[in-house]
């Protein structure tokens, strides 16, 4: 039984803008993405990937194959940190570009 969700920000090559999971028991998928939105709307956010540029952005809701919160709470703790690597890697790249 799969109960959690994650609603994904994503760009056509799927890089990810922004992302939250959700107990689809406990939540309704259109009011996450309504939240999301509003959460980008109050902060500064950006309107093209960070990666590629596009400004094709769309949500998309999926499954995964968790059935709580406590089982998928490791997996998508790792994503976390690895997206937060990869955003301190881009800033140092853009910094390194600016300065040349
Ligand atoms: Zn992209």
């Amino acid at each position: 039984m799969m109960a959690i969700r994650i609603v994904q920000y994503l760009c056509p090559d799927r890089h990810c803008i922004l992302a939250a999971a959700y107990d689809d028991r406990l939540n309704n998928g259109d009011e996450v993405q309504k939240q999301m939105q509003e959460f980008m709307n109050q902060n500064v956010f950006n309107k093209l990937c960070a990666i590629c540029a596009s400004d094709k952005l769309r949500f998309e809701d999926a499954p995964t194959k968790f059935a709580t919160m406590d089982e998928a709470k490791p997996v998508l703790d790792e994503l976390e940190r690895l997206n937060m690597k990869t955003r301190v890697q881009l800033s140092i790249l853009r910094s390194a570009a600016s300065l040349n």
